[in-house]
C-alpha cells in the first residue's frame, strides 16, 4: 500500500477512497510528507505561489442561532453584544483597498431580521461607492433567503462563504439543534450557485463524534456541489458552549495534523480552487497559517477589525492576534507568507480558477 500511495502522490493519480483514509490515519511519516509534498505541487500547477489576502470585518457577534459549538451563540449570555456602526465598517473596507488588499470579508452571526438585511445591503453600497467598486467582497453571513442572496449581491457582494461544517446529516443535526435541516443548508449553496455568487463553503475537522469516512465525504461534497472556496479548520473548542462538555479526549497537535491534512487531500482532489489557511491553524500552533500554505492553501484572511470589538468575538477559546491592529496584523502576515518562499499578490482579486472556468464554460 505504502509504495503505491507514493507512486500515486509523485505523479498526481486520482486518490480513492482507501487512499484518502489512508492518509488521514496514517503515522507513516514518508507518507505524510509525500502528501504535502504533492498537494503543494497540486498547488503551484494550479493557483500558482501567490497567496491573496482578504481583509476580514468582523462586524457584528449578533446572532439568532444556538450552534453547540460556538462561543457567540443565541444563548451565551455572558458577552456583550455589538454592531459596527456604518461608518467604521466603511473605514475599514477603504483602509483594506488603500493596503491593496483588494478583497474583503464581512462576517457576522446570523441575522434574518429586516434591520439587518437592510444593514449589509448599505454597507456593500456604500463600500462600493466609497471605494469605486475596487474591492471584492465576499460575504459570510449563515444562512438566507434566497431573495436577501439576491439583494446582496445586486448591492456588490460577489462572493458567499456559507459553511456546511459537517457533510453528515446526522452530526449536523446534533451540531445545531434550533436548526437541524442539513438539506436546506445544501439548497442555499445551490441558491448562491445560481445567483451568481464565487461559492465557498467548509467543514470543521475533529469533531467529537466525526468519523475518518465523515471527512472523505467532506470533500467529495466540496467536488459534488461544485464549490469554487474551501474555509476548513479544525474544530477549537469553546469551554462555554455545550459541545466542550463532549470533548474528552482532545490533543491539539492531533487537530492541526488533521486540519493540514484536509488541507493537503483538499487541493488534491479539486485542484483549482481557492483554500483557506485559516486562523484557527494558527490557534493550535504559532506558524500553522505557514504550514496551511505548505500543504496546499492560498488564501489568508487578516484581521481588519478594530481591536476595541474582538474580545467580543470569540467563537472558540485561544483566537490569536486579538491586540493586533489591522496595521501589525498586515505587517505580521506578510512576514509569514514571505517566509514561507510564497508572495503576497496586493491588489490582486485572487478569484479561484476553477470559479473563472466554471463561469466562462457556461458563458457567464
Ligand atoms: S456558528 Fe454562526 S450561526 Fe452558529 S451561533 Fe455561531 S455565529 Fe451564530
Amino acid at each position: 500500500m505504502k509504495e503505491l500511495l507514493l507512486i500515486k502522490l509523485k505523479n498526481h493519480d486520482e486518490l480513492d477512497r482507501d487512499d484518502m483514509r489512508f492518509l488521514l490515519e496514517t503515522g507513516d511519516q514518508d507518507l505524510r510528507n509525500a502528501l504535502m509534498e504533492s498537494a503543494y505541487r497540486m498547488k503551484k500547477k494550479h493557483v500558482g505561489v501567490s497567496v491573496y489576502f482578504r481583509g476580514i470585518i468582523e462586524f457584528s457577534n449578533q446572532c439568532s442561532r444556538d450552534c453547540s459549538y460556538c462561543g457567540i451563540r443565541r444563548s451565551n449570555e455572558d458577552i456583550k453584544r455589538f454592531r459596527i456602526p456604518m461608518d467604521e465598517i466603511v473605514e475599514a473596507a477603504v483602509w483594506a483597498h488603500e493596503s491593496d488588499y483588494a478583497s474583503i470579508l464581512l462576517q457576522s452571526g446570523e441575522r434574518r431580521d429586516s434591520d439587518s438585511i437592510n444593514f449589509v445591503e448599505t454597507a456593500l453600497k456604500n463600500i462600493w461607492q466609497a471605494t469605486n467598486g475596487a474591492l471584492r467582497v465576499t460575504l459570510s453571513l449563515g444562512d438566507q433567503t434566497e431573495e436577501t442572496y439576491r439583494r446582496w449581491h445586486e448591492a456588490g457582494a460577489a462572493r458567499y462563504l456559507l459553511r456546511i461544517e459537517t457533510s453528515n446529516a446526522d452530526l449536523f443535526s446534533k451540531l445545531h439543534p434550533d436548526d437541524p435541516d442539513h438539506a436546506q443548508r445544501k439548497q442555499s449553496l445551490v441558491f448562491l450557485r445560481n445567483t451568481g455568487y464565487q461559492v465557498g463553503t467548509g467543514v470543521m475537522i475533529g469533531l467529537p463524534g466525526q468519523t475518518t469516512d465523515d471527512l472523505i465525504d467532506d470533500i467529495c461534497f466540496f467536488r459534488k456541489m461544485d464549490i469554487d472556496m474551501i474555509g476548513m479548520g479544525p474544530y477549537l473548542v469553546h469551554s462555554d458552549t455545550p459541545l466542550a462538555a463532549e470533548v474528552f479526549d482532545y490533543h491539539p497537535e492531533h487537530q492541526l495534523e488533521l486540519g493540514l491534512r484536509m488541507i493537503a487531500l483538499t487541493r488534491l482532489f479539486l485542484k483549482d480552487v481557492n483554500i483557506a489557511a485559516t486562523t484557527a491553524l494558527q490557534a493550535l500552533a504559532h506558524d500553522g497559517r505557514e504550514q496551511g500554505i505548505m500543504a496546499g492553501a492560498n488564501v489568508i484572511m487578516p484581521n481588519l477589525t478594530d481591536v476595541r470589538y474582538r474580545e467580543g468575538y470569540q467563537l472558540y477559546d485561544g483566537k490569536p492576534c486579538m491586540d493586533e491592529n489591522a496595521t501589525q496584523c498586515r505587517g505580521c502576515l506578510t512576514d509569514r507568507v514571505n517566509s514561507t518562499g510564497e508572495n503576497i499578490a496586493f491588489g490582486e482579486w485572487g478569484d479561484a480558477p476553477h470559479y473563472v472556468k466554471r463561469t466562462q464554460a457556461v458563458g457567464v
